[in-house]
């Protein structure tokens, strides 16, 4: 089958070849045809099968007739994070380069004033994340009552982040007559509720998970003693015994704060890495991404929320730092790798007590997945030091470390002492890369000293106290 075939404008189309996409991916093909018909679509699939392209090709051609007026979005696309809502609106300008279309992004972490400037001019394409989209219309900026196509993408994910109830909330506020193109990669039952009273008679379209999670990537557990630096140590083992196989990879942690703490660790270890989390500010987060696209970093940090969706081309390998409690969360980590038929490799990081999180992933896949050097009955002491490193002492991988992912020099320091609860704020060079602060300013290795006993209130002083009192 070709594009060809499915009712689309002749401005898509050709903006389809000019993206070089010849076959429509089954979702695509399943999808278009009936969201071109004005049909209601509950489209069951994940990232990575071409699902955004499958309701932006028909939006774009249905937006062809009509303008838009002011404060009165034509069309709304609700997704559940930033940066899922920002590859969209690249998705709309690839696809609608043929077009003349007024798209505005509405996501938290950035200014007010030009997001509603854009709404003043009117969008024929809204996208947004849905407490930002409902801040807009509390203020008043913002009319849902034009709205005649409402797409919701990532439903289940938008279940996970506690969103179903801002969903039915908008819902509720755009005029029943509306086109729902609703997509989720699971139906637990909040969401089939959800598509029962919002959707109608919806065809429903149900792709199979991409082939990548599982044929092509080698998956392996990986024994780890539980303390925090264990875990850091074994994890520079594996990177480090990858060489020069791994080319890029995704490192997820089940908590933001581990987020920040494992990458200002890598980065003391002179390692090329880069941190992604829910708590970035929106530019941080989408300079940070785009470093590690184009390879300027290789090691991302990232938490589930703040990677689930991304299309990042091409990704070696997936260190699962933490065992995902929940078994969907660990197929769509590794499903960042071995896309479009490459090969990838998916370590998961073990310890004793997240063990009893592998059988349901091991259960959700229909396979298990073998341990690389010993199950956790074979973790000895040396895996499991009750003593945090001592500051000075080198780790067993310093001496690889050199050739290997950082190609500078090593300097004999303290790099293996457990980084300060707080996470180090990041910085970024003149090329977005961010670094941890410290690792700029020497003297903060002070911070690493036992704290000092404060003085009075140290820095605790109550506020009544800084009032200048009479004389
Ligand atoms: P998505 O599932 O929307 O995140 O898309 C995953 C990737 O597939 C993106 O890089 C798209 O650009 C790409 N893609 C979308 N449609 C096609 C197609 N028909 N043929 C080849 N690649 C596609």
């Amino acid at each position: 089958m070709t594009f060809d075939g499915l009712g689309l404008s002749p401005k898509v189309l050709s903006a389809v070849v000019d993206a070089g996409y010849t076959t429509p991916t089954p979702i695509q093909s399943g999808a278009i045809p009936h969201a071109l018909n004005g049909k209601d679509v509950l489209g069951i699939a994940q990232t990575g099968t071409g699902k955004t392209a499958s309701f932006v090709l028909p939006m774009l051609t249905r937006l062809e007739r009509g303008r838009a007026r002011a404060r009165m979005p034509r069309t709304l696309i609700l997704e559940p994070t930033r940066e899922l809502a920002a590859q969209v609106e690249e998705n709309f300008t690839k696809y609608g380069k043929n077009h003349r279309l007024n798209i505005s992004l509405l996501i938290g972490g950035v200014s007010f004033d030009e997001q509603e400037r854009k709404l003043e001019r009117g969008a024929d394409v809204l996208i947004a994340t849905p407490g930002r989209l409902i801040d807009h219309f509390e203020r008043g900026k913002l009319l849902l009552t034009g709205v005649e196509i409402l797409v919701i993408d990532e439903a289940d994910r938008m279940l996970d982040m506690g969103f179903i109830p801002d969903i039915e909330r908008i819902c509720k506020m755009i005029p029943f007559t509306r086109q729902t193109l609703f997509f989720s990669a699971t139906m637990p039952p909040e969401i089939t509720k959800l598509t029962q009273q919002f959707l109608q008679a919806p065809v429903r379209v149900e792709v199979s998970k991409p082939a990548s999670t599982g044929v092509n990537i080698s998956q392996h557990l990986v024994k780890s003693g539980s303390k925090p630096w264990a875990k850091r140590a074994r994890l520079r083992e594996l990177i480090l015994a990858e060489g020069d196989d791994l080319k890029n990879a995704i490192i997820f942690c089940n908590r933001k704060t581990d987020v920040a703490t494992l990458f200002q660790s890598l980065v003391r270890h002179e390692f090329d890495a880069g941190a992604l989390h829910g708590d970035m500010d929106q530019r941080a987060r989408m300079t940070m991404l785009e470093n590690f696209r184009r390879g300027n970093l290789s090691l991302l940090v990232a938490s589930d929320v703040a990677a689930r969706g991304l299309d990042i081309p091409d990704v070696s390998h997936i260190f699962n730092f933490d065992v995902p409690t929940h078994s969907e969360d660990y197929v769509h980590r590794i499903g960042r790798t071995g896309r479009a038929g490459r090969s990838g490799k998916a370590f998961t990081l073990v310890t004793r007590s997240e063990e009893k999180y592998v059988q349901g992933i091991e259960k959700l896949i229909g396979q298990d997945i073998k341990w690389l050097d010993g199950d956790l009955s074979t973790l000895n002491e040396t895996d499991e030091p009750q003593e945090r490193p001592k500051r000075g002492r080198t780790d067993k991988t310093r001496d690889k470390r050199k050739d290997v992912r950082s190609g500078k020099a090593e300097e004999p320091d303290k790099k293996d002492v457990e980084p300060k609860e707080k996470p180090a704020a990041q910085s970024q060079d003149r090329n977005g890369v961010a670094r941890a602060n410290d690792q700029k300013k020497p003297d903060r290795q002070k911070s690493k000293k036992e704290p000092e006993a404060p003085i009075g209130f140290g820095d605790n002083v109550p506020d009544f106290m800084k009032v200048p009192g009479k004389v």
